[in-house]
């Protein structure tokens, strides 16, 4: 096995929303939530991360298809993405750190934010529905329009992501063997 190189082999350090610093190596890849020394439970998110961690395939999909991304590194819509427009909504609420010059995290971008992964996920659906409102506001088709609207009038964030999570706690069981 290859020794892996880290360049200059220092260490790098996190400083969350919440004001403490910890070194990146505190976080690794399994690494949905923080218990943070601070009492609080911070989520934490990396590059690496599916996004379907918050969202089904058929809405990502359309993501790709819709959301124009004007990164050539990140050319597919992904969960940088994602976490790009929730830390444009929240900037105080989340730390980022680009640690892809360390060959030994296995992740590239980091994210931690100030709220619990629960809450996270409710911000990222309801901001995508939001993306989502605005494209579709755009459609030339008023039949389009008013169709998305009245589906969304009905559309429950918080119940979607307490199903969306339940039926992904029960893959990771049923996968864990
Ligand atoms: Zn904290």
């Amino acid at each position: 096995m290859a020794e892996p190189r880290v360049p200059g082999g220092d260490e790098d350090d996190v400083e969350l929303p919440c004001g403490r610093t910890l070194p990146v190596s505190t976080f690794d890849m399994g690494m949905r939530e923080f218990d943070c020394p601070c009492g609080d439970t911070h989520a934490v998110v990396m590059d690496v991360h599916p996004p379907d961690r918050f969202l089904p395939e058929f809405l990502v999909a359309i993501l790709r298809e819709s959301v124009e991304t004007t990164s050539e590194e990140m050319p597919e819509f992904g969960t940088p993405h994602l976490m790009g427009i929730v830390l444009e909504e929240f900037p105080g609420d989340v730390a980022s750190i680009d640690v892809s010059d360390r060959g030994d995290v296995g992740y590239a971008l980091l994210w931690v934010t100030d709220f619990d992964s629960r809450r996270l996920h409710e911000i990222v659906v309801e901001l995508v529905v939001e993306l989502m409102e605005h494209a579709v506001s755009h459609a030339d088709d008023d039949a389009v329009v008013q169709n998305f609207e009245s589906e969304m009038l009905e559309f429950d964030v918080a119940e979607f992501v307490t199903q969306y999570r339940e039926e992904r706690d029960f893959d990771a069981e049923n996968a864990h063997v």
